[in-house]
């Protein structure tokens, strides 16, 4: 007596796509060229971005070592 085994195929199975975040520029669908940015625009826009961030240094101020008030001689002789 040998019973018949029924082994069922896991079918249908359904593989999730990844996750495509949304460009975190304009919001729009991710490309996979540009990612994570929708396309180059925006991947222009991010790196201009990062630029300005990187050089947003502090204004350096010249020296005050303008004198120019030496050596003025006033002789007013009455
Ligand atoms: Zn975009």
């Amino acid at each position: 007596m040998s019973g018949q085994g029924g082994a069922k195929a896991a079918g249908g199975k359904v593989v999730p796509l990844r996750a495509s975040r949304p460009c975190p520029i304009c919001g729009k669908k991710s490309a996979p060229e540009f990612h994570p940015f929708c396309s180059k625009h925006c991947a222009d826009v991010d790196l201009n971005r990062w630029l300005k961030g990187a050089y947003a240094i502090p204004a350096v101020e010249p020296p005050d070592e303008w004198d120019e008030g030496a050596g003025r001689g006033d002789g007013e002789q009455d």
